[in-house]
């Protein structure tokens, strides 16, 4: 883009002329009796043209240190000074988030961040993934899905790196995890390469060619201030490194690569209990928690599969067989 293109940027009904920020909604219509959805969005235009950078939160109803930094950032971040445009999906799943569901929208029952790319004639999860790709994800140059624990997910912060797209976006991905500056990355061999079957919203951005991470910071409906700070670090890293902005941290300088992980499911439906925390490391067959029937009768022991480092353990009692326990990482190849 050379100078003289910078104009207005337009999302919808949402419009923000160069060096202001806009705020609006993206409309998902109602459709077979469900009521659709209003989608909170921010354009913050810069002065001067330069990358696309889309920050979206909330695709986890319960997920709300993301949610509560873009509101943040929405404010501390000046467009006057800003190069490129930033936009901001604040909540990208407001069912959830206004129903206080975690994983699944109450809506439809789908998991918002498995159902990317969308469809315009499906379920509600599936046209707000649609309007997300086709409203945002198309648009930018860059994109962090920011995420935490859920609900029920103790976490300790870390970033995906998602090694499955061309070369170019492989290595762009990797710098914008490294200028996000959490200390652990976890590299992700394993999502799927069809754009038309792109699953995760960061996902969908990479299959589109686009450099795009995921984070993880906060957990268990907490909105922790040092957890904020977190994220808010690692947007203003990402908007140095691209040039955004003059000022940000450093990029990470040591993180580990967390090469082998891990998500451990229940094999049984009742209550979990966790026997770790998270951040720990823990021992090959260390015992990570039980599920237990309604009576306390123990139905299965969850143990690590290899030794490592807790990410996150489910630490709320309602389990599902076939849900998540834990995630356990190792820097160790291995396999
Ligand atoms: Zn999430």
């Amino acid at each position: 883009m050379s100078p003289g293109t910078h104009g207005s940027f337009t999302i919808g009904s949402v419009s923000a002329e160069p060096g202001t920020t806009a705020f609006g909604t993206l409309r998902v219509p109602a459709r077979q009796g469900d009521p659709g959805a209003e989608i909170p969005i921010s354009i913050l235009n810069g002065h001067a043209p330069g990358p696309v950078l889309a920050l979206t939160a909330g695709v986890h109803g319960m997920e709300y240190v993301p949610i509560l930094t873009l509101q943040r950032l929405r404010r501390s971040i000046d467009p006057r000074t800003l190069r490129g445009t930033i936009v901001m999906v604040h909540v990208a799943n407001t069912p959830s988030f206004l129903g206080r569901t975690i994983y699944y929208s109450p809506v439809d029952g789908q998991n918002l961040n498995r159902v990317f790319p969308g469809r315009t004639d499906g379920t509600l999860s599936e046209r707000i993934a649609h309007a997300i790709t086709e409203h945002v994800i198309a648009r930018a140059t860059h994109v962090v899905d920011l995420h935490g624990g859920d609900g029920n997910e103790s976490l300790r912060p870390y970033a995906y790196w998602i090694t499955t797209g061309t070369p170019d976006v492989v290595d762009a991905s990797r710098a914008l995890a490294l200028a996000f500056g959490l200390d652990r990355i976890v590299v992700d061999h394993e999502r799927p390469t069809d754009p038309q079957a792109s699953m995760y919203l960061s996902n969908t951005a990479i299959t589109r060619g686009k450099p795009a991470i995921t984070t993880e910071a906060g957990c268990l409906g907490g909105v922790d201030a040092a957890d904020i700070a977190i994220v808010e670090r690692g947007v203003a890293g990402v908007l140095r490194h691209l040039g955004m902005q003059d000022d940000g941290p450093p990029p990470v300088a040591n993180p580990v690569w967390l090469t082998r992980n891990e998500v451990l499911r229940a094999g049984a439906t009742g209550l979990f209990y966790a026997s770790v925390r998270r951040g720990e490391m823990v021992a090959a067959g260390a015992r990570l928690g039980v599920v237990t029937g309604y009576d306390g009768s123990e139905l299965q022991t969850v143990a690590a599969p290899f030794a490592g480092e807790v990410l996150y353990v489910v630490e709320t009692p309602p389990i599902n067989r076939g849900e998540p326990v834990a995630m356990v990482s190792a820097p160790d190849a291995g396999r």
